[in-house]
């Protein structure tokens, strides 16, 4: 919890108080998140489903 990276994308599902929830890095380019989406077309269920996928595909290992 202590260095979630920023966001400004307050409509996201995982952003809280401008702060990514789910992922551990927010530096896409100049491309806009892929992650996005709305609080409104996510449930509890689908968050902590995506916010696994999220971490397992991003910013975890820094492999790449
Ligand atoms: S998933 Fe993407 S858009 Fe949503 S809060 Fe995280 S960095 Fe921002």
């Amino acid at each position: 919890m202590a260095n979630l990276p920023k966001c400004e994308c307050e409509s996201c599902f995982a952003n809280k108080s401008g702060r990514c929830m789910c992922l551990n890095g927010t530096d896409f380019g100049n491309r806009g998140c892929p992650f996005y989406k709305s609080k409104k077309e996510m449930t509890q269920e689908k968050i902590s489903a995506d916010c696994k996928a999220y971490s397992t595909g991003f910013g975890e290992g820094g492999n790449g």
